[in-house]
């Protein structure tokens, strides 16, 4: 569920050859489905031989880099020439705020600065600073960083990193309750906050299966339970569980599959013919 390195040196190549020309590797910290994290020290490396900018979709998984325990999961990312991080995700604030950064500064503000005479800036009086609009699509625009610029103010960078660090300790957890519980199978492998398993149902096809793990997650979510989703990893469907509250304990994990288990058997016990 990565980047296949030697795969993309060799479409780089064929790219060329072909008289195209490549502009950009983009390598994901913390894919949506399962969380996976590329290479990104070998994509640093590459992106530097090929001479291509190398951005980090970091949405989900940039700010690992401030948990202690997990940082070394996206070490690579400090070689990127732009990275995407979701405020909105692991940082707990509210909707919505996106955020990039962009190394060069001078092409971040290249990309996007107009300046029309209405907004053009004066040495001195109201328009004398840094226009905002000079480094994105928007001009006017909400002041969403003072939210995330307050809240690490109130809280402090290492207490969202042990949250981090908090949500992927639990996800294993989750994962190895999964592991030694037979009626359950897991259907990717766990690396940070995501883990994607299944409910077995012995000899049923991938559509039976997919129904059925279909029903447990409408019933988990209806029923109040958990908030899970689902999605297909290599062909297979599954219930996709993405810990990022702060309020979650272990027991809320351990009530999820209990609560998986015993809704399985009702809806196995209700298709069964008397
Ligand atoms: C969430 C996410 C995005 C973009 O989502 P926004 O919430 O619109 O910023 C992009 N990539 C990944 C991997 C994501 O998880």
């Amino acid at each position: 569920l990565r980047i296949d390195v030697d795969a993309l040196k060799t479409a780089i190549a064929e790219d060329r050859a072909a008289g195209f020309k490549p502009a950009c590797i983009i390598g994901t910290a913390g894919t949506v489905n399962t969380g996976a994290i590329d290479d990104l020290r070998a994509l640093a490396v590459l992106a530097a031989e090929e001479d291509l900018w190398f951005h980090v979709d970091g949405c989900i998984g940039a700010l690992i880099a401030i948990a202690p325990e997990n940082r070394s999961l996206v070490a690579g990312i400090e070689r990127a020439h732009s990275v995407a991080l979701d405020p909105h995700k692991w940082l707990h604030a509210p909707f919505e705020a996106g955020c990039s950064l962009v190394r060069d500064a001078v092409a971040h503000r290249n990309a996007f600065a107009v300046t029309p005479e209405y907004l053009e800036s004066t040495p001195r009086g109201l328009a004398s600073g840094q226009w905002l609009h000079d480094y994105g699509l928007q001009t006017s625009r909400g002041f969403r960083a003072l939210k995330i610029w307050m809240s690490l103010k109130e809280h402090g960078i290492e207490k969202f990193g042990r949250l981090i660090d908090q949500n992927i300790a639990q996800a294993g957890y989750l994962t190895e309750l999964i592991r030694v519980e037979p009626a359950l199978e897991l259907t990717a492998p766990t690396t940070i906050n995501i883990v994607c398993f299944r409910h077995r149902l012995d000899g049923a096809s991938e559509e039976r299966l997919k129904a059925f793990n279909t029903e447990i997650m409408l019933r988990l979510q209806e029923e109040g339970i958990a908030a899970v989703s689902d999605t297909t990893v290599h062909g297979q469907h599954c219930l996709r569980v993405a810990i990022t509250n702060h309020r979650t304990r272990r027991d809320d994990l351990d009530l999820l599959l209990r609560e998986t288990l015993r809704i399985g058997l009702e809806i196995k016990a209700a298709a069964l013919p008397d």
